[in-house]
């Protein structure tokens, strides 16, 4: 069996203020396949806040709004999957983090237990950023360093980001028609990994900066991180399935 971690963002999951049901019904099936290989599945997944959108609609301007409708949409998000996966005869499960979980040693020993045992009973381990109490997720916009952590805590060979951006391009794709795809990145450079703080830079926009920051942090760690698109799983299915590796970029070292 082969550990991974798979990593849905907001974007994906979402559609127009709810939850993009046919999306997450697609991830599903998709984690169902890999479990049939030779895949033990973790999701990290975004999404409570839309959720939490859809049952009261709080002005997500503040981080107090956005924590309570985190609260609010956490379950019902659960719900959603555990309806999705029981289609496919799975057990998923809800486990929240907190970014002070991986400091402490105790802490991440319990969690590394607990998902451990989760999965040597066939269940998918959904873990999200505890938002009521960690309010970092909501500050900096995302679950990409969170699961880059997951994957190197919970003994993961590998974290799968899946997108609104279907791989790594020299620059956006969305603002530059000759952005060419990464295929295999081995080193990340500084200036890339720092271009959050230079808002000029290309890199700046979106959220490729926390994905460089993850690969990098992965890399150090000798595992490897998949980016490919969480609309179309093609490629990212080619990839873990058949081997292929069609789209999507894979940073890894030498
Ligand atoms: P998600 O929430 O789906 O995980 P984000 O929207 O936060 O993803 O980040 C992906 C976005 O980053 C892309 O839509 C793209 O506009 C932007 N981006 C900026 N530079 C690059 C680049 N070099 N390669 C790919 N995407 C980039």
């Amino acid at each position: 069996m082969q550990r991974i971690v798979i990593k849905v963002g907001s974007h994906v999951l979402t559609q127009d203020g709810t939850i993009a049901k046919i999306r997450m019904l697609a991830l599903v099936q998709l984690i169902a396949e890999l479990k049939a290989h030779k895949y033990e599945v973790i999701l990290v997944s975004s999404g409570a806040v839309a959720a939490g959108y859809t049952l009261l609609p709080l002005d997500r301007g503040s981080v107090a709004n956005k924590q309570a409708l985190a609260a609010i949409g956490q379950p019902l998000l659960l719900k959603m999957y555990q309806e999705k996966f029981a289609k496919f005869g799975l057990l998923c499960s809800q486990v929240l983090l907190s970014a002070d979980v991986f400091d402490a040693g105790e802490h991440i020993k319990h969690a590394k237990v607990a998902i451990d045992t989760l999965l040597e009973n066939n269940v998918v381990p959904i873990i999200n950023e505890n938002d009521t109490v960690s309010v970092e997720e909501l500050v900096f916009g995302d679950n990409d360093r969170l699961s880059a952590h997951v994957a190197h805590h919970f003994d993961a060979k590998m974290l799968v980001i899946l997108s609104d951006i279907d791989a790594f391009y020299d620059k956006d794709p969305n603002k530059y028609d000759d952005a060419k795809r990464r295929d295999i990145v081995t080193q990340i450079t500084k200036d890339e990994l720092e271009a959050t703080h230079t808002p000029n830079n290309e890199f700046a926009t979106g959220g490729i900066v926390t994905k460089l920051q993850s690969a990098d942090f992965l890399m150090k760690h000798k595992k490897e991180m998949f980016l490919a698109s969480g609309f179309h799983l093609d490629d990212v299915k080619a990839f873990l399935v058949d081997g292929k590796h069609v789209g999507g970029t894979l940073f890894k070292t030498n």
